[in-house]
This record gives structure tokens, C-alpha cells and sequence, in this order.
């Protein structure tokens, strides 16, 4: 399975070079706000396993629900999202938009987080769990995701 992604006018291509860790599908007011739709889909996966073929994307400052901002990174030229940094962490971990990649389906979302604010007309798949707000990864998250996120602390 694919995985290359980019942007809409073709000036950004990547390559994961891993599976992500996890894949939240965010029906928070913001989500809804930036993308003009009723969530947003991030696959969470370490930043150096994320390859840049093709481009530059550029930062964004944006606010996020906890208050301490979002670097969402953008194509210069289409200025399309291609994935961000939250909470001041820096770009350790990278949030990438599923939508962008060649082949979307092949990254289901594992969770819906802010579900108290989703549309009310978005109906969630039976076994896929559903929170109303965030969560705590330790409870959600398989073993071997929990390990790869803890090692990305020493970087
Ligand atoms: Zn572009
Ligand atoms: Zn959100």
C-alpha cells in the first residue's frame, strides 16, 4: 500500500517511511473551522519518518483548542495543509492529513476525538472508539505505539 501523499497542485510529495503510530479523526470546532468540513483526519507518526520528495512546505501559525497553537505547514504554492506540529512540542511528532495522501483508506481512523462537537448527520462506524473530547494515548494506543512515542522524548 501507497504511502505518498502531497499537496493539490503538486508542488509538496512525501513518503512515510513507517506506519503512524495512530490515527485521530478530530471533530473539534477548530478541525471544522480549518479545513471547511466536519473533522479532520491526522495520522500521528514521528517526524523523520516522514520523507520530503518534492518542495518545501511552510509553516502557520493557527490556534488549537488547548490554547497553545498549532504550526500547521502549508504548500507555498496552494497553500494546501499537509500536517502540524501542536503545543509548542516541535517537530518531533507530525500530525499529517490523511486526506492528502494517494490513498487515504489505507489509514482508517483508530479513534473520534471531540465527538461532543460533531455534526450531528457524521455517523460513527460501530467499533471504532469514540471519546467526546481528548483521551489519555496509555489507554487507547497499542503497546508498541505507546514505545515509539515515549523514545521520541530524548530527541
Ligand atoms: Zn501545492
Ligand atoms: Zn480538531
Amino acid at each position: 500500500m501507497s504511502r505518498e501523499g502531497g499537496c493539490a497542485c503538486g508542488a509538496i510529495r512525501y513518503r512515510l517511511n513507517r506506519e503512524p503510530m495512530f490515527v485521530n479523526c478530530c471533530h473539534c470546532t477548530s478541525c471544522q473551522t480549518e479545513t471547511g468540513s466536519a473533522f479532520a483526519i491526522n495520522a500521528l507518526i514521528e517526524a523523520d519518518q516522514v520523507e520530503t520528495l518534492k518542495g518545501a512546505p511552510e509553516p502557520v501559525m493557527t490556534r488549537s483548542e488547548s490554547g497553545r497553537g498549532q504550526q500547521i505547514w502549508r504548500c507555498p504554492d496552494c497553500k494546501v495543509a499537509l500536517w502540524s506540529n501542536y503545543g509548542g512540542a516541535g517537530d518531533k511528532v507530525r500530525f499529517l492529513r490523511v486526506g492528502t495522501l494517494d490513498t487515504p483508506a489505507a489509514m482508517p481512523p483508530d479513534i473520534h476525538i471531540f465527538t461532543s462537537t460533531k455534526q450531528p448527520w457524521v455517523v460513527l462506524p460501530a467499533g471504532t472508539p469514540a471519546v467526546p473530547e481528548y483521551y489519555k494515548p496509555k489507554e487507547m494506543w497499542p503497546k508498541a505505539s505507546q514505545e515509539r512515542f515515549a523514545a521520541l522524548k530524548g530527541k
